[in-house]
């Protein structure tokens, strides 16, 4: 866990979210001292793939900072580098950001390619201030000028061309005169400087692309350290919230737009990347494990795109708490996937029903039990959640239990079904252990047992008391199911990739469950509709596969936590 700002947090309280952290300190102090009057924050995702859990921090922070500061917050698009960008993921990623937030507002969503006439305007006027030039060298040679972080650069020995042969070379690579590569629009700043990055760095270049928003409207394209603070500064962004890798480029946004005639420009402010334990987000990492078809798409359950993570069963609310309790900090972190494991059990825990489901199937016969019979015996939907009420569960002769609820020769605190022993079957009966059948490898296929109907859950019975309490379902009436269990795609021990550059994959990742047995409430429930299988965990209705006629259920998390807030 990442932070030292959150240990006051009581998940789940409203009061929570009290601790600020040090951005709200900073925009606190711009408000007091009137460098600005107004908060306006944004996302800008590049669409190049889909947006995972990383991203939802940013999303949540920064819509989090307009809330509070009564101020606005925009997506924009960051969609100006044509060859790795697709409408597929516009989509995705408008989805996403809806969910995560409750709502969007499709007046605030922008596209930085709206922006290009704008930002062509703007490196104009950087040439006539005599701030840009138009450079020959091809790469290797601006590479070889640049210097490295122990020697300065050299000058270009374009550097020094006069503002108006600047202005006409310029409008002659927008015009398409000049090949690709061959010539650069460069800002004239400082080849010595210390930070690579003020070294002259190019803003344009010519790329003959099919952009998706312009299509061939331009050939020239800007460098994404030039584009964005001038995206930022055209929607009139007052803080533009970015990840530590580019706090070395703050100097150069700063001099964009301080040499860009705005009135009163944005401030970029770093804070530490979301980072989980054992789970990989980047982009690049997941696009290779959909690519090479060794997930079921972008939202794999396994995957922490958002998408996956909404199609496991996770809530916009549990990814909140999760945020809250992770922090924003200044320094790189890695917070415990268990902990995003604690946020969904809290945030359901309360709120969904529980039912019952066998997942391994034994059969249990009641040999006293009427044949043909089945009663409707009364259960709690939510324990601790009376307001969920109540639903009528089929009881009869012949049920499912689970086959590790049953053993021969129990090891000494194995408190379950075995010869002779009595148990509770949860909202129904006591029942003792008669006998049990095993097939030729000694397997048990059939386990009997009597049952006493004086002890019916809910009667009051006080006779005598048994150790331990198992789940069923009621054979005649159940229905059949696939269940899905999955564990972290990445082999937690060995990393993420082998030597050689293959993924390192954990093979139990998903293990599927083809002859569930479950009750018959659960026939009725909806694709996304989630649930507490009682013993099991947190399981919901698999939007893609799950059909009316067979569902399939994903386990979102088990009922087992590793985690232990305040820790
Ligand atoms: P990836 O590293 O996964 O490829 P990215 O940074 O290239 O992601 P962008 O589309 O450029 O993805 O990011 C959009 C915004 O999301 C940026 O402001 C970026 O700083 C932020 N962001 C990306 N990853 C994380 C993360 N792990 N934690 C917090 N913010 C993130
Ligand atoms: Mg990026």
């Amino acid at each position: 866990m990442s932070s030292e700002n959150n240990a006051s947090l009581t998940p789940g309280s409203e009061e929570a979210a009290v601790s600020r952290n040090f951005i709200e300190f900073e925009i606190d102090k711009d408000l007091e001292n009137k460098r600005y009057d107004h908060v306006v924050t944004r996302f800008p995702p590049e669409p190049n793939g889909y947006l995972h859990i990383g991203h939802a921090k940013s999303i949540l922070l920064n819509n989090k900072l307009a809330t509070e500061y009564n101020g606005q917050f925009n997506l924009r698009f960051d969609d100006t580098n044509p060859t790795k960008e697709d409408v597929e993921y516009v989509d995705s990623i408008l989805e996403d950001v809806r969910w995560i937030l409750g709502d969007l507002d499709m007046e605030r969503v922008f596209y930085a390619s709206d922006y290009f006439d704008m930002m062509y305007e703007k490196a104009i006027i950087l040439i006539k201030k005599g701030l840009a030039y138009v450079c020959d060298l091809n790469a290797d040679e601006i590479r070889e000028y640049r210097g490295t972080l122990k020697e300065p650069g050299k000058n270009s020995p374009y550097r020094n061309r006069s503002v108006e042969e600047n202005l006409d070379l310029f409008e002659r690579m927008k015009n398409g005169e000049f090949k690709d590569g061959e010539k650069v629009l460069r800002a004239k700043i400082d080849m010595s400087s210390p930070n690579i990055n003020m070294r002259d760095p190019i803003i344009y270049r010519i790329a003959r692309m099919t952009h998706h928003n312009t299509g061939d409207k331009w050939c020239i394209y800007p460098m994404y350290d030039f584009a964005h603070p001038l995206e930022d500064a055209f929607e009139g962004i007052t803080h533009s919230i970015c990840t530590l890798e580019f706090e070395d480029h703050r100097p150069l946004y700063e001099w964009v737009v301080n040499n860009t005639d705005f009135d009163n420009p944005p401030r970029q402010i770093e804070f530490a990347k979301l980072y989980l334990t054992n789970v990989v987000t980047g982009k690049r990492y997941i696009k290779r494990l959909v690519e090479e078809g060794i997930v079921d798409g972008w939202d794999d359950p396994r995957l922490v795109t958002i998408s996956a993570l909404r199609r496991r069963g996770f809530t916009p609310e549990s990814i909140k708490m999760f945020m809250e309790l992770s922090g924003v900090s200044k320094a790189n972190a890695s917070s415990d996937y268990a902990m995003l494991e604690y946020c969904i059990r809290e945030d359901l825990k309360l709120k969904r029903p529980r039912a019952m489901a066998v997942l391994d199937p034994l059969k249990l016969v009641i040999t006293n039990y009427p044949e043909n019979e089945i009663e409707y015996l009364d259960a709690d939907n939510n324990l601790e959640n009376e307001e969920l009420g109540k639903r009528k569960v089929p009881f009869g002769r012949e049920l499912y239990i689970e086959r590790d609820d049953f053993m021969i020769e129990p090891p000494k605190k194995y408190k379950r079904l075995y010869p002779d022993n009595e148990v509770r079957l949860m909202n129904a009966y006591f029942v003792k252990c008669t006998g049990y059948d095993t097939d030729e490898n000694g397997e048990v296929t059939c386990v009997y047992a009597t049952y006493d109907p004086e002890t019916k859950s809910g009667s009051g019975f006080t006779g005598r008391k048994v150790k331990g309490t198992i789940h069923w379902v009621a054979a005649e009436t159940a229905i059949d199911a696939t269940v899905r269990l999955y564990e972290n795609i990445v082999d937690e021990e060995k990393g993420v990739y082998n030597e050689d550059g293959s993924l390192n994959l954990n093979s139990n990742s998903l293990t599927v469950l083809e002859n569930c047995k479950l009750e018959p409430s659960l026939g009725e429930a909806n694709k996304g509709d989630s649930f507490q299988f009682v013993r099991q965990g947190f399981f919901n209705v698999d939007y893609k596969d799950s059909t009316d006629e067979h569902k399939v259920f994903n386990r979102i998390v088990s009922l087992k936590s590793s985690y232990k807030p305040g820790k």
